[in-house]
């Protein structure tokens, strides 16, 4: 018995020094250690020896054992660790791992072509609060009271008195307020409504323009926007401009592009109509002008403004808005 044991254990030693691969170790186990295996058979029929035998076998057999396990442990140790062999030398002709690049997400490319394209035309970059004041995103901006805008459906509200802005309006009043006329500005940023489907999301972002000089007529306006367009979709893209309510500009205007995905004759997108709408205009209403000491008389000017994630769907062809918002590497690489 005492030598059967022992040729096991060097049998069994010399087995597992020439493996080198899980599934080989497993059958390992299950060959000596497991509940039909040979170590284990042996070890019980220590039992069935005369007694003056029995403890001398009883302990060398659970020194095999010991001993088998404490081999089985450290040969997985080394298979499963996957860097250092089990002569314990690195791999050196293994493939490198590639560092992954990052680069700008979409709708930063497109808020970064919009304000460059103004920036060119002599318009200033501006910013402003997130958690806006209700006077400035509604109050004055001549939206009273009782406009649905303010409707609660669609305004997060953090008190009676303070809001996330629901546009980048907001922005206009303040530099409005800072200083007189001649002013130029474009105001990128995040805005919030309680809104979510296949073409809202929650948390959108905007660009905002407002110029107000002397002189400044709808002329100016229409020029602006068509050269705005044409920069950003190209240059015999075709626009139009159609009558609109705004309740801080009059008149209003909103602006179409001749559908980008087929061509006027309609379709899904475009609601069977050929044309898009990208963005809303018009001239700046004097009412406006009261909340921030500005003579109407003296001057006038124009605003408008624009959906970032719109504008980034119409120009890379994207279906859902929601594909903006959820992080998918396969689809963020292709920009
Ligand atoms: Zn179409």
């Amino acid at each position: 018995m005492k030598e059967q044991l022992l040729k096991l254990e060097e049998r069994a030693l010399e087995e597992i020094a020439a493996i080198d691969d899980p599934p080989e170790l497993e059958k390992f186990r299950i060959k000596y250690l497991g509940k039909k295996g040979q170590l284990t058979s042996m070890m019980k029929s220590v039992g069935g020896l005369p007694s003056d035998e029995r403890p001398k076998i009883g302990k060398l057999a659970n020194l095999v054992k010991i001993n088998l396990s404490k081999r089985f442990q450290e040969a997985k140790e080394s298979l499963f660790s996957g860097k250092v062999g089990r002569d314990g030398f690195i791999d050196v002709t293994l493939p490198g791992r590639e560092p992954v690049f990052g680069h700008l997400h979409p709708i930063t490319l497109v808020i970064k072509e919009v304000c460059e394209i103004f920036s060119r035309m002599g318009f200033r970059v501006v910013k402003g609060p997130n958690v806006e004041l209700d006077y400035y995103n509604f109050e004055a901006l001549n939206i009273p009271k009782d406009h649905p805008a303010r409707d609660m459906q669609d305004t997060f509200y953090i008190s009676d008195n303070v809001v996330l802005r629901t546009h980048t309006s907001p922005i206009q009043v303040r530099v409005m307020e800072s200083r007189q006329p001649p002013v130029s500005i474009i105001a990128p940023g995040k805005v919030y409504r309680r809104d979510s489907d296949v073409s809202h999301t929650p948390m959108f972002h905007q660009v905002e323009g407002l110029l107000v000089d002397k002189d400044v007529s709808f002329g100016d306006l229409k020029g602006t926007l068509t050269s705005f367009v044409r920069q950003m979709f190209g240059s015999d893209t075709r626009l139009r401009f159609r009558p609109s309510f705004f309740p801080f500009t009059e008149p209003s205007a909103e602006v179409d592009i001749l559908c980008v995905l087929c061509g006027g004759k309609g379709c899904r997108t475009c609601s069977h109509t050929g044309w898009l709408e990208i963005l809303g205009s018009g001239m700046v209403d004097p009412e406006v002008y009261r909340f921030v000491d500005y003579d109407a008389d003296i001057y006038s000017g124009f605003a408008f403004g624009m959906g970032i994630e719109r504008i980034a769907m119409l120009k890379y062809g994207i279906d859902d808005i929601q594909l903006f918002f959820k992080n998918d590497m396969r689809f963020l690489r292709q920009f």
